[in-house]
């Protein structure tokens, strides 16, 4: 495949934006290659600037569950745009959207729209801090919570492979009303409540992680979080910014049958437009202003382009669409699994529903952060461009997941498969 054109606009976007991207992982800087620009998306393809097809694999990191440039998406949004984009005012849509959620959430009583799940979550700790009057935050290696600064401590992806665990502009101050504790080990959090007794307003969690690649929480684990917190006087946030809407309409809490204080949601509740919520019971959620004294606002927070791109997603999501998930991802996983049979890739697959990873690694398991940051990043590299070149879109990093949509067909699949089979034939 050629690539100039995407070479020349990232030489080019360089000298405009910092390193090129608006957001580092799109830089390609951990899989060693030039990132390629896009041109146009039509279900479950996309195109480049140099007019090469890929079949998209991320899905813009989870929101397009129904594929680019979906119909039904898109009429939904022409119909609110002729109307105008926003008033700055309550709009009768922001109710709808909230039923939506309160109908498929198990935790959500009330919700607050926002324009990012990095708002989301920064918003969700204000709230506990304020609720619980109580300074620290517990999270855990290797979760990512968006880039609000109490979070950018052992916070994964972008920030794990670009070997930067903590970020400067973060002051000591703000860092050290996080504590850490180790994803899996509910030991290591008992052992922080013991160290900060009465002092942790919240833990905050990716109920099922997927910005270390996909790692589950065990079921025991989220059981006995959910009692240490009650015992503890201590909130507990799920972040289901993207697991919420993909794993299932409940999203991971509905699976587990774990439920939150607070849960945090993006990606797919904006239909491919930037939204973010966070919700949970009643009491907690009134004490956000104007019912309560936490403060959290926004100019765009709601609007309704917005809210009809994420609705017009959430009304479609039934035990149909989960079924047909799971089925075209669980044609990829056997088939991955086949291959590294036969070519004895030393490689493990995690894969929760959509949201799938491949680790190069000589464990037999990936439960937390220690074990993920074994992998051979140098071989995923190597399997990321090998299957770029034959038109698959992967994660441009170990750290990340596949977002599988549910408008792939049978040669999409089948594609995937074989060159999955050939790229770790060339890597071995
Ligand atoms: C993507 C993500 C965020 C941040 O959302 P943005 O919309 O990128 O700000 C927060 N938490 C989790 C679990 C995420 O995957």
């Amino acid at each position: 495949m050629k690539y100039n054109n995407s070479t020349n606009a990232f030489v080019e976007s360089q000298e405009l934006i910092p390193g090129g991207v608006n957001s580092p992982v799109r830089a390609f800087k951990s899989v060693n290659c030039n990132p390629v620009f896009f041109d146009y998306g039509k279900g479950s393809k996309v195109y480049d600037i140099d007019g090469n097809e890929y079949i998209d694999c991320i899905s813009s990191w989870g929101p397009l569950i129904f594929g680019h440039a979906d119909k039904k998406t898109q009429s939904k949004i022409n119909e609110y745009l002729k109307r105008g984009t926003t008033y700055g005012a309550p709009t009768v849509i922001e109710s709808e959207m909230a039923k939506k959620i309160i109908e498929f959430v198990p935790s959500i009583e009330k919700v607050r729209m926002v324009n990012s799940g990095t708002e989301a979550t920064m918003s969700a700790i204000r709230l506990a801090r304020g609720y619980t009057s109580k300074n620290l935050i517990l999270k855990f290696a290797g979760n990512y919570h968006g880039h609000g600064d109490s979070f950018l401590i052992k916070a994964g992806s972008g920030a794990m492979t670009l070997g930067l665990p903590d970020s400067p502009g973060v002051t000591r101050n703000t860092a050290k009303d996080t504590v850490i504790a180790e994803f899996n080990s509910i030991e290591s959090v008992s052992e922080q409540f013991k160290k900060n007794p009465d002092k942790i307003a919240a833990v905050i969690i990716e109920p099922v992680a997927g910005n270390m690649g996909l790692v589950e929480s065990k079921k025991d684990f989220l059981v006995e979080l959910r009692n240490l917190c009650d015992q503890n006087n201590s909130l507990l946030i799920f972040d289901e910014v993207m697991s919420g809407f993909r794993l299932s309409k409940g999203g991971a809490q509905e699976l587990y049958n774990v439920i939150p204080d607070i849960t945090t949601l993006g990606k797919i509740i904006g239909g491919g437009l930037p939204v973010g919520a966070y919700g949970g019971k009643s009491d907690i959620m009134d004490y956000l202003a104007p019912n309560g004294p936490v403060y959290q606002a926004g100019t765009l927070s709601g609007n309704p382009l917005a809210m009809s791109a994420g609705l017009s997603v959430l009304n479609r999501l039934d035990e149909k669409l989960f079924d047909r998930l799971e089925l075209i991802s669980k044609k990829i996983h056997e088939g991955f699994l086949q291959n590294i049979n036969e070519t004895g890739t030393n490689a493990i697959i995690n894969r929760a529903g959509s949201m799938m990873t491949m680790f190069f690694t000589n464990n037999k398991k990936v439960e937390n952060y220690n074990d993920a940051i074994t992998c051979d990043l140098k071989k995923y590299a190597k399997y990321f461009k090998s299957m770029l070149d034959q038109g698959i879109y992967l994660p441009p990093s170990q750290f990340e997941c596949m977002f599988i949509s549910s408008v792939y067909s049978e040669n999409d699949i089948k594609k995937i498969i074989q060159s999955n089979k050939k790229s770790l034939v060339s890597i071995l």
